[in-house]
């Protein structure tokens, strides 16, 4: 098992829709221990393999019910509304509130290949469609209104010229 660092906002592995997996190999399942101990040390509840710089369609989660993957996972299913205070680990230390539906279904494969589904309401549904929408190169930002989003861009790029110039 390895610890990847976390590619964070800016980063153009974030914004590609990641390759769907053909075939489940070995090397996957390391990818797997990677990307659970990279999420269980960040600390977070979900991780996708483009956070890690891999762009494939797979994520890793644990809500505290224990961890799960999902391989080339969909939303089928969705419905309500929640808002909540959701954040990133690619987005680090900002939160903001987000509304969209409070429940969510998403089909995918396990590690055996095997169909799997995963729902639930309001943080289960809610990871499933942010990890989900990591995979489709959409970040957290993507869902804030218009205005906000603006202001949150100008913050997030101020402050990566501030890293880089080393202040
Ligand atoms: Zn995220």
């Amino acid at each position: 098992m390895a610890l990847f660092p976390i590619r964070t906002f800016g980063d153009p592995v974030l914004r590609a829709v990641a390759e769907p997996i053909g075939e489940i190999t070995s090397s996957l399942e390391r990818l797997v221990d990677d990307m659970l101990e990279t999420m269980y040390d960040a600390p977070g509840v979900g991780l996708a393999a483009p956070q890690i710089g891999v762009s494939k369609a797979i994520f890793v989660a644990d809500i505290g019910d224990g961890p799960f993957v999902m391989i080339n996972p969909e939303i089928v299913e969705r419905g309500g509304e929640w808002t909540w205070e959701e954040g990133c680990l690619s987005v680090p230390e900002r939160f903001w509130p987000i509304s969209r539906p409070g429940f969510a279904k998403a089909r995918g494969l396990d590690l055996d290949g095997n169909e799997v589904t995963h729902e639930g309401e309001e943080l289960m549904g809610r990871v499933l469609q942010h990890e989900v929408d990591h995979l489709n190169g959409i970040l957290l930002l993507e869902h804030l209104p218009r205005r906000v989003k603006k202001q949150a861009l100008r913050d997030l790029r101020e402050e990566a010229l501030g890293m880089s110039s080393g202040s």
